[in-house]
């Protein structure tokens, strides 16, 4: 029976390894450790999975370890960092640093302030839109604020507006002392009286001595000294030269009514015709004390 047995080395010499010139000491790589990362990952970074730095996406190995981006994960953003402003990063031209050596910590505190700053101006806004959403006071104090600041920039915009006299008034005629152009007049105590004939609306025939742009009208309906005494217009129809015309629906009071014209470009005759009146009980007349014309031109 044979039996297995290790061979007898004879020399001893051979099995020792072959002499080595001396070389300097090899020093092991240090093994990769996960550290914060040189940058904020930007969204579409790659995030190295042994080290985690951020990577640009085109990069196969990470630019800290080496090790394989393979299998790293996109850096995604989450949804409340989306909502808020991110500024894009700054590409510098070539030649060009991205701050003196001197300032740059300065600078950077400097940032981080700023960024810190507009983050919590965002939140604020942010609490302050919720209230206002939600706190009825709160809500209407806003909106009137905001109703303010719309009025203050129309009334800027009515400032460019002059007031339009017209160089004669033709219409259907009253009594003597309430002639058609005492609508016309600026005189809040005069007012044109005629009688009422639904079939046959009384009119104004306004003339001016160039073409205008009227933007806006101003109306005092009724007799100022005896408003119940007479009908007030109700509806009232201006038809201008440039054949368009604006349809007025009056209120019943004895103020000022200020009405908006649209479509009165490049105007130099008005036609005011009364289509329906507020009717006072014992009267067959209407009464208007004014009207005041405002436009460019
Ligand atoms: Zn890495």
């Amino acid at each position: 029976m044979a039996k297995l047995v290790a061979p007898i080395v004879e020399d001893d010499a051979k099995s020792q390894p072959a002499e080595v010139v001396p070389q300097a000491v090899k020093t092991r790589p240090a093994p990769v450790r996960r550290a914060a990362p040189t940058s904020r990952p930007r969204p579409g970074e790659l995030i190295c999975g042994d080290c985690g730095e951020g990577n640009a996406p085109t990069r196969k190995f990470c630019r800290r370890c080496g090790n394989s981006l393979a299998e790293a994960e996109v850096v995604k953003i989450r949804w409340w960092r989306r909502i808020r402003f991110r500024r894009k990063p700054r590409v510098l031209a070539a030649g060009t640093r991205p701050a003196r050596p001197g300032d740059s910590k300065k600078r950077r505190a400097f940032q981080s302030t700023l960024q810190r700053a507009r983050a919590l101006v965002g939140a604020m806004l942010l609490v302050f839109g919720l209230l206002a959403g939600f706190y009825p006071p709160l809500r209407t104090l806003v909106t009137q604020q905001v109703g303010n600041v719309k009025q203050k920039v129309r009334g800027a915009a009515d400032t460019a507006l002059t007031a339009i006299r017209p160089v004669s008034v033709q219409g259907t005629k009253g009594p003597a002392n309430n002639p058609p152009k005492a609508a016309f007049d600026t005189f809040k105590n005069t007012s044109w009286i005629t009688a009422w004939n639904e079939k046959k609306p009384p009119n104004l025939v306004v003339q001016l001595d160039h073409p205008v742009a009227l933007r806006k009208a101003v109306i005092l309906t009724g007799d100022a000294k005896n408003f119940a005494g007479h009908s007030r217009p109700s509806v009232v129809e201006f038809t201008y030269s440039n054949e368009k015309s604006d349809l007025i629906q009056l209120k019943d009071i004895p103020g000022p009514q200020e009405i908006a014209l649209r479509n009165a470009v490049g105007v130099s005759k008005i036609t005011v015709k009364v289509l329906s009146v507020y009717p006072a009980p014992d009267a067959k007349t209407i009464a208007l004390t004014e009207i005041e014309l405002f436009g460019i031109g």
